[in-house]
């Protein structure tokens, strides 16, 4: 998709304008390095990972402290023109996307690491922030932050808290929202609202949660308190094989079942480890239908313990072979390929759309099946590697852009899965966010109530609806245009409910 380019005189006129008057109100209240507005310095800005969607953003702002982000608001305000926050833009579901009349608040200069407390076992950190920045700084106490997205080199704290992100060790660690003490944010309405605290709980309602995982909807992220954990002694990685995929599925419910949690738990099937193996040497059977990573941390006891249980676990599954890392360097190389599958992706394939879901970990052997037969039926290939144990799939469709309607076919596909995944109980998203991308499927997802109920959140921190518009929510109007909803006497329930 190619950025929306009005062809009328007047539209670019009026388009210009606005421009230029934001560009002035700007410039009163930040310096002009903190200012790009000509096309060839926001043209980076024009997408996030999900590049085939793309937009001119009219301004880009780069505020170096709170004041800044609070003077950025206000202008908007005043003018009514729409907020776009921006992380790093690594986002997979066009959460970051710009609007064509809309300014993007990028947080690359807020990228200070306020406070390291090894005693309390926290860091204050700025949004901009890089997610391993944080673990790297506190590696001198033996510390680190435990959710770890595979784009954990780029990714900024305040894009993984607005997507409650997680990664593969949030089986055993949890997500973001279980690692983040307090949120300190710039409201659209010009005010700093902290939310959660320095303890475990904080009085009142429990607005951190509500916060966490609002795709930069309700508010801008200033300032992040997150929880460090101590570095495991020791970790320990299996890899497992399996001839059938349908084994893999019942191994990951029954290591589950055993009651055993391991550090983490992702499966990868032979798409993805032949696609990867020449690219990251990881070691992987790429004979195998699809192999298992299962990690053990803790004390060098715990850890053989564990591996020792999950072992037999995963042999009595139909594991036809199993490998244990045997240093520190093996280990790591087998995390290598997992981490670098979706890079992979490219060696094999011009263009792959990653989508995410996810379902009960008993459903996913007849899932992956599901997913096979779209494979036949849209006529595209698809590379399932994903976190197994949280039963959140990450089915990578494989196509070319070029090729006229391939994009359209695997937007198809795409949504195909989802729907299968809320068939079998599961959800739309796993930790990639809803952003443009999987807004249709949230009306597959839920009652015109619940979409009501959401608004009625957004429109508590944000009654203009300037942050982050037209993301997330699907409108009422829109789930009947996608066919959703039933239209009854040219009329459709709840048509009097306002849209953003
Ligand atoms: C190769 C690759 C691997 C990935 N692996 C994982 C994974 O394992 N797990 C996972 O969860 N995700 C993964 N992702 C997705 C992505 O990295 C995460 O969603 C990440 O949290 C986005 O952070 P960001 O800084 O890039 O945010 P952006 O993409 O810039 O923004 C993401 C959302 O956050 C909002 N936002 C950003 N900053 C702020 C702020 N200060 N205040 C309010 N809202 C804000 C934006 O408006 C947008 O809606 C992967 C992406 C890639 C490209």
């Amino acid at each position: 998709m190619t950025v929306a380019v009005s062809t009328r005189l007047d539209d670019v006129t009026a388009h210009d304008q606005l421009r230029a008057q934001v560009a002035e109100a700007l410039l009163r209240v930040l310096p002009a390095r903190a200012i790009l507005s000509a096309p060839e310095d926001t043209r980076p800005y024009e997408c996030d990972g999900l590049a085939a969607y793309r937009q001119l953003p009219m301004i880009v702002t780069l505020p170096d402290s709170e004041a800044q982000v609070l003077a950025v608001l206000r202008v908007c305000r005043e003018l009514g023109v729409p907020i776009v926050p921006r992380g790093a833009g690594t986002g997979l579901s066009g959460g970051a996307m710009p609007i064509a009349d809309g300014v993007v608040l990028s947080t690359a200069r807020l990228n200070r690491i306020v406070h390291l407390d090894a005693y309390s076992r926290t860091a204050v950190v700025q949004p901009g922030v890089r997610n391993a920045a944080i673990s790297e700084a506190a590696a001198r106490h033996g510390l680190y932050y435990a959710p770890d997205p595979s784009s954990q080199i780029a990714c900024t704290i305040g894009g993984n808290v607005a997507e409650n992100s997680g990664g593969v060790h949030c089986l055993k660690y949890g997500l973001t929202i279980h690692n983040v003490l307090r949120v300190r944010m710039a409201t659209i309405t010009g005010e700093i609202v902290e939310l959660g605290g320095a303890a475990l709980d904080a009085p009142g309602l429990d607005l951190l949660s509500v916060f966490i995982g609002s795709e930069g909807m309700l508010g801008i992220v200033t300032e992040v308190t997150v929880k460090l954990i101590p570095k495991p002694a020791v970790a320990r990685v299996i890899m497992a094989s399996f001839a059938q995929v349908s084994d893999g599925c019942h191994a990951v419910a029954a290591l589950i079942a055993a009651g055993i949690i391991p550090a983490g738990l992702e499966m990868m099937d032979q798409t993805s480890s032949r696609m990867v193996e020449p690219f990251v040497h990881a070691g992987y059977d790429t004979d195998a239908a699809a192999i298992l990573l299962c990690e053990a941390d803790g004390t060098a006891e715990e850890v053989e313990e564990d591996i020792a249980r999950m072992s037999a676990v995963l042999g009595a599954a139909g594991a036809v072979a199993i490998a244990v890392s045997q240093s520190e360097a093996e280990r790591l190389r087998f995390w290598s390929g997992r981490k670098n599958a979706f890079p992979a992706a490219g060696r094999i394939s011009p263009d792959y759309y990653c989508m995410d879901g996810t379902i009960p970990r008993k459903r996913l052997g007849e899932v992956l099946a599901g997913i096979a037969e779209m494979e036949t039926k849209y006529g595209l290939r698809c590379a399932n590697v994903f976190h197994a144990g949280d039963g959140n799939l990450h089915p990578l469709i494989l196509f070319n852009a070029n090729i006229a309607d391939e994009f359209a076919r695997a937007e198809a596909f795409g949504a195909e899965i989802l729907a299968l995944c809320v068939e079998v109980g599961g959800t739309i998203t796993g930790e990639h966010g809803v952003g443009i991308e999987k807004i249709d499927s949230m009306c597959a997802q839920f009652a015109p109530a619940e979409l009501e109920a959401f608004f009625a959140v957004k429109r508590a921190f944000d009654p203009a609806g300037l942050l982050n518009p037209d993301k997330a929510i699907p409108t009422l109007n829109r789930c009947a245009e996608f066919g959703k909803m039933r239209v009854r006497g040219g009329l459709l329930p709840f048509a009097h409910l306002p849209r953003f």
